[in-house]
């Protein structure tokens, strides 16, 4: 019998993306510089394992960090002996986790992914899982969606890019997902916007027209190793899965890994840090192929990169603080987009510069495609606001697609309209 449990203990910790039971997410609030430089002193202390959800920033600004049950009274105690306020978000991460593998689990069972009309939009999905969808999409489309592999992870895996797209050499709109693999309403959210576009085409007139003037390409998983590892090893892994020499520490942050104001504020030299820049711009595959793809492509008109959580709309810089020249046509059209995207369920959106409405980051993507001639570049972070953070459960993906459709397709139709 002792036997048979150790067995079932074996399989449970092959098949479990980690175990994060007892483990609590806190809201600390610092009121002054001294105490958010306290608060980023806890990334120093590697022993406490402190995973910071949101990167503290100014004096006001919520931090959320996600801190093992074993070390939840030293960071307590730190906390308050230092008199900083904190409140508990999640009190169990574990608890709203095995929501989500029962919900994985229950629609994988009646499943059926032949075809994209039965398959599941309102459950997160496998890296394998996603591949067959594209590839179905595809087949199921052949004269408007194809499947262009524009380069391959560390691990070997393919970046798979959608495009949509009626007719030879259109400018274009790039929208991608998942760069961040533990936002996992974002790769669903890419799923189901590439099955809208499809559904909508020949129906819907704006996005008829923009389909006639614009290819559209989707880049749904876009660090796909550390997207695998989410499902297999760590849940709440973030950045890729390439080693760093001399340290044990895996991974660089992809969205500080950009030739763009890199290596500055915001980002880290630290490989053991979630926000680690990599050694130098643009050595991370996922990212320099990216790189490459706009600039072999020449004429990407329009560029969002979808992360999550917090609600945001944002737009370059994220680097300095420096405006850019266009910054009043992007707050405008910001505007638009977030009412647009609050219009159908009331979901209520922040908007404005990366460095001014988030925090400062250094070599983030948006920054590098505006300097690199996009002057439409932006970032979405989607859902929520930290009531789950990355455990959004999986009956919100459709209302966070739905409405965030809402405010890209204000996006792409600006984009179409005012290309330069
Ligand atoms: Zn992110």
């Amino acid at each position: 019998m002792k036997g048979v449990l150790v067995l079932l203990a074996l399989v449970a910790a092959v098949y479990s993306a980690g175990d994060f039971s007892g483990y609590q997410v806190l809201r600390i609030l610092p009121v002054s510089e001294g105490e958010v430089n306290l608060v980023r002193d806890l990334e120093n202390f590697e022993n406490l394992q402190v995973d910071f959800w949101m990167e503290p920033s100014k004096p006001n600004r919520f931090i959320d960090i996600r801190v093992p049950f074993y070390n939840l009274q030293d960071v307590k105690v730190y906390l308050e002996s230092n008199n900083i306020k904190y409140s508990v978000m999640i009190q169990d991460l574990q608890y709203f986790l095995n929501a989500e593998e029962r919900e994985m689990k229950r629609s994988r069972a009646v499943e059926n992914s032949r075809s994209t009309d039965t398959f599941n939009y309102a459950a997160y999905h496998t890296f394998d899982s996603i591949n067959n969808f594209i590839d179905t999409l595809v087949a199921e489309n052949p004269n408007l969606v194809s499947k262009i592999r524009i380069g391959s992870s560390y691990e070997g895996r393919p970046l798979n890019v959608l495009k949509f797209s009626t007719g030879a050499n259109r400018p274009a709109f790039w929208i991608d997902f998942g760069i961040h693999s533990r936002e996992w309403v974002t790769q669903a959210t890419g799923v189901w916007t590439a099955k809208k576009i499809v559904s909508d085409y020949g129906k819907d007139a704006s996005l008829t027209a923009t389909l006639n003037k614009l290819d559209i390409y989707l880049e749904i998983v876009t660090n796909p190793d550390g997207y695998v590892y989410t499902h297999t090893r760590d849940r709440m892994w973030r950045k890729t899965r390439s080693p760093n020499t001399g340290s044990t520490c895996v991974g660089t942050d992809p969205n500080r890994n950009w030739d763009a104001g890199f290596g500055g504020g915001g980002s880290s030299n630290n490989p053991c840090t979630e926000t680690y820049r990599g050694r130098a711009a643009h050595s991370e595959p996922e990212v320099k192929a990216i790189v490459d793809f706009v600039n072999s492509h020449g004429n990407i008109k329009g560029f969002v990169s979808i992360h999550s959580y917090s609600q945001m709309l944002l737009y370059p810089y994220g680097y300095t603080t420096a405006t850019i020249p266009n910054q009043a046509e992007l707050n405008t059209v910001s505007r638009n987009a977030i009412n647009a995207l609050a219009s159908l369920y009331g979901t209520s959106y922040t908007y404005g510069s990366i460095i001014s409405t988030i925090y400062q980051a250094s070599g983030g993507t948006i920054d590098w495609t505006y300097n690199r001639g996009i002057k439409h570049s932006y970032s979405f972070e989607l859902r929520d606001t930290g009531r789950y953070g990355f455990a959004l459960p999986a009956n919100q993906i459709i209302p966070t697609a739905q409405e965030t459709w809402l405010a890209l397709t204000k996006l792409i139709e600006h984009t179409r309209d005012n290309p330069y």
